[in-house]
Order: structure tokens, then C-alpha cells, then sequence
């Protein structure tokens, strides 16, 4: 499906975790090939709100409507928003007694029915664009943190998703491996996917994202481009958050 219609379209969605109110009717329009970058201050609602894309987490009022495809308590709807979302993590999530090969072929070819030598050459192919093929034997634990994330980015990728939701991904590692994941999410985001990026990697915000949706206390209190976002907040919080982190 290739229309002009937004591929993610959020709603007035709302969320209570008990009584706990995590989402305030959050509404976001997302284009093909748009990237989207959401910040904002720790327990403001971040990773609730891109989990219910892929209804990791449950919202109770509002419609989300991926491609085309509402989210509703329809297990085969669910399935069907779960095969074109891909998610990255801030913990890596590999599975640690399998190899980096086997940990991106297993869901194509148990879940999606890909011969076993059909995924190989797909997680071969996917593991030089995000630049460790030489590691394609190794166990996660003889890897490096930026290496795993890669490895974890290339597993989502190998579902061949429409959209890539990021949590955080570069939360986790040692400053000096977040370039390199960095540089696989930027060359993705040249490559036309579609992205929700959530992180507190400004440069990466400006330089990569379309736009920059700022989030506090479960609701979307400002968005704009990376310019209008960087050099003239509107919001008190927004100014806050960015004088504390830039
Ligand atoms: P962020 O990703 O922006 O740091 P979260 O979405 O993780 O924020 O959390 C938003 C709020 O919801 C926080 O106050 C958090 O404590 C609460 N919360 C998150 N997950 C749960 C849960 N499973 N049960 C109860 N409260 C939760
Ligand atoms: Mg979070």
C-alpha cells in the first residue's frame, strides 16, 4: 500500500496502568518514510506509547490504525500491525546460546517459513549493511554492546518491517559504540523506512529526524521540525528538558 494516507496514525489514545494515568490522548500522524524522533524527561510516557504501536502494551481509548490496519483486540489484527513493525531495544534482547546467524534467521524462517537457506542469505546480506558479517558465527556474548545492538537491529530488519520503532537504543552502551549504531539508523532512515525513534541522542535528532515530538507526563506537549524545535521552543518544559540536555 503505497497511498498518501499517514502509515501510522494515533488517535486520542489513552492509557491507565491501574489507576495510573500513562497516556493522555496522544495523537500522531506518521508518513511513509517519515522519521520521528520522541524525547522527553524519564517516566513521561515514551516507551508506553511506541509499545502500544505493536501492542507490546494495551491503550484502553483512542485508535491506532497502522498501514491501513486498526488495532483492536482482534488477534489476526494484532498479528497482522505485528509483522510490518519491527522493535529495537535498549537491552539487546539476543538470545544468548544461539549464534548472531541463528538469532536472525530464526523468526523467517519458523515464523515467516523461509528456507533455511533463503534467511541465511537474507541475515548475510543484513549483517554486511550494518557492518559485522564477520561476526555471523559468534555467540552475543563474545560481542561488543554496539556490536549486539547491530545484531538486534538487523534481526528486526530481517522480518522486512515498514516501520522500525527504536527505544532507546543507544541508552545502554559505552559512549564510544554509539556512533556506530547511530550511523546503521541513519543510513536506514536514507534508506526511506519509515522510523519512531525514541532517544536522547539530540545530534542524531537534528542532523536524521523529520521531526521531533517532545513528550511530558504522558502527553505530546509540543512537536516541530528539528529547526523550530532546536532554536525556538515553545513550551516551558520543552525548554527545560533541552537546557538540561544540550
Ligand atoms: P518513559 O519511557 O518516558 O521513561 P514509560 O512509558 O516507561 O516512560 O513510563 C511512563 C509511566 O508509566 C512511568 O511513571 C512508569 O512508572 C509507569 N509505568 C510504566 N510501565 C508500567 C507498568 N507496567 N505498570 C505500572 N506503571 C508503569
Ligand atoms: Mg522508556
Amino acid at each position: 500500500n503505497g497511498s498518501n494516507e499517514p502509515i501510522i496514525i494515533c488517535e486520542n489514545v489513552n492509557k491507565w496502568y491501574g489507576n495510573f494515568h500513562a497516556l493522555k490522548d496522544v495523537s500522531l500522524r506518521v508518513k511513509r518514510g517519515e522519521v520521528v524522533v520522541i524525547c522527553g524527561p524519564s517516566g513521561s510516557g515514551k516507551s508506553t506509547f511506541i509499545r502500544t504501536i505493536n501492542r507490546l502494551e494495551e491503550h484502553q481509548e483512542g485508535r491506532i490504525i497502522v498501514d491501513g490496519i486498526e488495532m483492536t483486540n482482534d488477534i489476526r489484527n494484532i498479528d497482522a500491525i505485528r509483522r510490518e513493525v519491527g522493535m529495537v531495544f535498549q537491552q539487546f534482547n539476543l538470545f544468548p546460546h544461539l549464534t548472531v546467524l541463528q538469532n536472525i534467521t530464526l523468526a523467517p524462517i519458523w515464523v515467516r517459513k523461509k528456507t533455511r537457506k533463503e534467511a541465511e542469505a537474507k541475515a548475510f546480506e543484513l549483517l554486511e549493511r550494518v557492518g559485522i558479517r564477520e561476526q555471523a558465527h559468534k555467540y552475543p556474548g563474545q560481542l561488543s554492546g554496539g556490536q549486539q545492538q547491530r545484531v538486534a537491529i538487523a534481526r528486526a530488519l530481517a522480518m522486512e518491517p515498514r516501520i522500525m520503532l527504536f527505544d532507546e537504543p543507544t541508552s545502554a552502551l559505552d559512549p564510544e559504540m554509539v556512533k556506530e549504531v547511530l550511523d546503521v539508523m541513519k543510513t536506514l532512515a536514507r534508506s526511506g523506512m519509515t522510523m519512531l525513534c525514541v532517544t536522547h541522542e539530540m545530534g542524531f535528532a537534528r542532523e536524521v529526524s523529520d521531526r521531533i515530538v517532545f513528550m511530558d507526563q504522558g502527553q505530546i506537549v509540543e512537536e516541530g521540525t528539528p529547526d523550530q524545535f532546536f532554536t525556538n521552543p515553545r513550551n516551558e518544559r520543552t525548554k527545560l528538558f533541552l537546557s538540561q540536555i544540550l
